[in-house]
C-alpha cells in the first residue's frame, strides 16, 4: 500500500472516531453526508528500534489504531533504563496521533517465567515483572500483557499458578495503577494459561482484581482446542470465557491465523486467513459487538506482499454495516417560493 493512501485512511479513522458519536444530529440541509463510527481498533505488534517512539510512527504509517510492542531488548535480563526524553516523545506523538493507552498494550520479555521452580529465575522474572510495569508507568500506559508462565512439568499447575500470583501480587505493591494482562496459552509444554479455568485461578489470587485482565490470542486459544473455525467459534468461545472468567477482564485479542490444527497445542502464527483458523472467524471477530473497543492485534509474520498494513486492510473490509438511517427532509423555502430537499444518511459500522 502506498504511503499516501494509509496516511489517508488514518485520517478517515481519526475523524470517524474523534469527531462523531452514534445517533449525533448529521443534519446538514441541501446535502448528501455520510457517517462512519468506528469501534473496533485493529492494529498490530510493531517494532521499538531506534527508539521506543518509533512505535507510534510505525502503527501510524500501516494504518492501524492499536498497537503493542516490546519494553527493551528480549535478549538481556539486565536492560538500561528507559530513557526520560524518549519517553516524552513517545507519549508526545501518541496523543498527536490520537492513540488511547485502553489501546496499547506491551507485551512482556519472553526471558520471564513468574512461575518459575527454580528459585532465581523466579526472583529475577518477578524483578523483570516490577521493571515492565515502571516502564508502562514512565511512558503513560495503563496495559501490560505477558505469558503466565510455565511449571517445567517439575511442580504442579497449582503450585505454578500460586508462584505467578505472587509475583503479579508483589509488582503490585512496588508500582502504581498499571493493569496486568494475562495471556491464553497454546497449552504447549508444560506453560499454564491454556485453559480459561487457568487464568481464573490466576485472577482469583490476585488481591487487586482491578488490575489484573486478559488477552486472547486466537491462535493460542485454537491450538489450546476452543474451535474458531466452527460457525459461530467465536462467539461460543467469548461465551465460555464470560462463564468461566468474566468479560470484564478481556482487555485484548491477539489475531492471529494457525499454522497448527485445532488442539495441537502448537505457538505457531499464521497470517490472516491462511491458516487452519480461516477468515470467518475474523469476520466474526471484527463484527462481534463484545469486542467493540477492546485493542485487535496483529502478531502474524506477514508475508512479504501480505504485511501489516495489507492484513489491516483487509479486516476492515470483512466489517458489515450493521445500522443505516436514510430520511429525506423536506423545508419551506419562502425566500424563494420553493421547498429545498436535504437527505441525511446516518451509517454506523462496528469497525
Ligand atoms: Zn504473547
Ligand atoms: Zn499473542
Amino acid at each position: 500500500m502506498s504511503q499516501r493512501k494509509r496516511g489517508t485512511r488514518k485520517r478517515k479513522n481519526e475523524d470517524a472516531s474523534a469527531g462523531v458519536k452514534e445517533g449525533e444530529d448529521t443534519e446538514e440541509r441541501g446535502h448528501t453526508k455520510n457517517i462512519r463510527a468506528t469501534k473496533k481498533y485493529i492494529g498490530a505488534h510493531v517494532g521499538i528500534q531506534g527508539g521506543i517512539w518509533k512505535a507510534v510512527e510505525s502503527c501510524t504509517e500501516m494504518g492501524g489504531s492499536s498497537f503493542a510492542l516490546f519494553l527493551g531488548s528480549q535478549r538481556s535480563w539486565k536492560r538500561p533504563a528507559l530513557d526520560h526524553t524518549a519517553a516524552a516523545k513517545f507519549q508526545e506523538l501518541c496523543s498527536q496521533q490520537g492513540f488511547d493507552p485502553a489501546h496499547i498494550l506491551p507485551h512482556g520479555s519472553y526471558l520471564m517465567n513468574c512461575g518459575s521452580p527454580k528459585e532465581d529465575v523466579f526472583e529475577k522474572s518477578q524483578a523483570m515483572l516490577v521493571d515492565e510495569l515502571s516502564r508502562c508507568n514512565l511512558l503513560g500506559l495503563s496495559l501490560y500483557n505477558f505469558h503466565p508462565g510455565s511449571s517445567l512439568g517439575t511442580i504442579t499447575t497449582e503450585q505454578c499458578v500460586d508462584k505467578i500470583a505472587s509475583a503479579i501480587n508483589y509488582a503490585h505493591q512496588q508500582t502504581p495503577s498499571v493493569v496486568t494482562v494475562l495471556e491464553n496459552m497454546s497449552g504447549q509444554g508444560s506453560t499454564v494459561g491454556g485453559k480459561f479455568c487457568e487464568l481464573k485461578s490466576i485472577i482469583d489470587r490476585v488481591r487487586d482484581q482491578t488490575r489484573v485482565g486478559v488477552c486472547l490470542d486466537t491462535c493460542h486459544a485454537f491450538a489450546a482446542g476452543y474451535d474458531l473455525a466452527a460457525e459461530g467459534g467465536v462467539k461460543a468461545m467469548l461465551d465460555e470465557f464470560d462463564q468461566e472468567v468474566g468479560l470484564h477482564y478481556l482487555k485484548a485479542i491477539h489475531l492471529n491465523d494457525s499454522k497448527g490444527k485445532l488442539g495441537c497445542n502448537l505457538d505457531r502464527h499464521e497470517d490472516i486467513g491462511k491458516g487452519h483458523i480461516g477468515i470467518s472467524a475474523f469476520q466474526e471477530i471484527v463484527n462481534e459487538p463484545r469486542l467493540d473497543n477492546v485493542p485487535l492485534i496483529l502478531e502474524t509474520p506477514g508475508r512479504p506482499g501480505f504485511e501489516y498494513a495489507e492484513q489491516i486492510d483487509l479486516l476492515h473490509s470483512l466489517c458489515e454495516k450493521n445500522f443505516a438511517l436514510s430520511s429525506v427532509q423536506i423545508q419551506p423555502d419562502m425566500a424563494h417560493g420553493c421547498v429545498s430537499l436535504s437527505l441525511i444518511t446516518l451509517e454506523v459500522s462496528s469497525c
